[in-house]
């Protein structure tokens, strides 16, 4: 009875989950996993500001003042996708950030499914997947029982 009763009540959140992800967020991707405190992503990064990923100095010296984050930020280099920066608040000997009680709302939210559209992807260790909401199967399904 007990166990039937969670369940039933795990089945409903996972439903509410969906539903605010998918409606609600407008999400397409669950973030699942951990942190492994490998530091690569403080090492190479894309700064997307409003639909744009930046990609020139000149540019990035304008913005850098608006946002606490970019002021941490130094430019690296730069490829198809962008400007490339590193962030100076990453300890070089631990690679651990320096300020991580007090990171920025981006780095605690990190990764988020922007990522893939930036063109970018998420380091070959990092601990957390991206792992789709809806699955190929369900809308594989979904696709037969219209037509
Ligand atoms: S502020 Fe900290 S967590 Fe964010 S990119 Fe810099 S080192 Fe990494
Ligand atoms: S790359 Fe992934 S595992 Fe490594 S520090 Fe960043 S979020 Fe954590």
């Amino acid at each position: 009875m007990l166990t039937t009763l969670i369940i039933t009540i795990f089945h409903y959140y996972k439903i509410v989950k969906k539903f605010i992800y998918t409606k609600i967020f407008r999400k397409h991707y669950y973030r699942v996993g951990s942190c492994k405190c490998c530091g690569e992503c403080c090492k190479h990064i894309y700064v997307k500001h409003g639909k744009k990923v930046i990609d020139s100095e000149k540019t990035f010296r304008k913005l850098q003042f608006l946002h606490r984050f970019y002021t941490y930020l130094e430019v690296i280099g730069k490829d198809e996708t962008g400007l490339i920066f590193s962030c100076t608040m990453q300890d070089p000997v631990t690679k651990m950030c320096k300020i991580h009680k007090h990171r920025p709302g981006i780095c605690r939210r990190y990764p988020q499914e922007e990522l893939f559209m930036m063109g970018g992807s998420l380091s070959d260790g990092c601990g957390y997947k991206l792992e789709p909401i809806i699955k190929f199967e369900e809308v594989l399904s979904n696709l037969i029982k219209k037509s």
